[in-house]
């Protein structure tokens, strides 16, 4: 079938004023395919059902865009990776409403690698999601996992120099100067001889903020926090 018959066919069986549907576009793609967009999650289901009903064959078009992450905390360490997805999916409802089957989560919601002291009993699981996956598990705070009420929250990858304390880049493309994550002296924070429960922080001192007692390597700073932010932004709104 040609796209344009296809698409006429698709006009002959939905009516997206009907359905409220506000289409934002279709294209072509190919020949025998069309890609419908719409602007939200209701309106693409609404418009999917339609099409199946009608036995339209349908292929969600998965945005590209930066990966998600979220921090799955206090995972019991004894679970093994690939059980992670599946006990999440048996033991936690919402998962199955949404997603018919343990092979359609997979895809959504990845483990990819835990964090954590190695003393401790349970692990953070740095997880691959898909933005919806993301927005409930943070709407939802937790799920559960093993015997583990495990709580969510979203894992930025924050490129911080260990030299200079500068965002953006590592260590080991530093042009700036060696700063003490500690006191903000001219050492490396290893060598550090400032005493007990000193904190300065260099980001907050050169910019000439009056909070400067704390350290310059977590929300704590509102130098760290912008970064944060910004990040938060590139991913999407919360
Ligand atoms: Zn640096
Ligand atoms: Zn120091
Ligand atoms: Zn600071």
């Amino acid at each position: 079938m040609s796209p344009k018959s296809l698409r006429r066919e698709m006009r002959a069986v939905v009516d997206p004023g009907r359905l409220g549907l506000s289409v934002k576009g279709v294209v072509l793609l190919g020949v025998d395919k069309l890609k419908v967009t719409v602007t939200s999650e209701d309106q693409k289901e609404k418009l999917t059902r339609e099409l199946r009903s009608h036995n339209f064959e349908l292929r969600e078009d998965r945005p590209r865009t930066r990966s998600l992450m979220v921090r799955i905390h206090r995972v019991d360490r004894t679970i093994p990776q690939e059980d992670v997805a599946r006990m999440a999916f048996e033991q936690n409802p919402w998962v199955r409403e949404l997603f018919k089957d343990l092979s359609e989560w997979k895809e959504e919601f990845i483990p990819s690698f835990r964090k954590g002291k190695r003393e401790l009993d349970d692990v953070i699981w740095v997880t691959r999601v898909t933005s919806r996956v993301r927005d409930e598990l943070l709407k939802r705070t937790f799920i559960f996992i093993g015997f583990d009420v495990c709580t969510i929250s979203d894992f930025i990858d924050i490129t911080q120099c260990r030299k200079c304390l500068g965002f953006g880049h590592p260590e080991s493309k530093c042009r700036g100067q060696t700063v003490c994550s500690t006191c903000a002296g001219s050492h490396e924070a290893k060598a550090c001889t400032a005493g007990n429960g000193i904190k300065v922080c260099h980001n907050c001192k050169s910019q000439g903020l009056k909070q400067i007692n704390h350290s310059p390597c977590g929300l704590d700073c509102p130098v760290y926090m912008k970064v944060w932010r910004r990040e938060m932004r590139a991913v999407g709104p919360l």
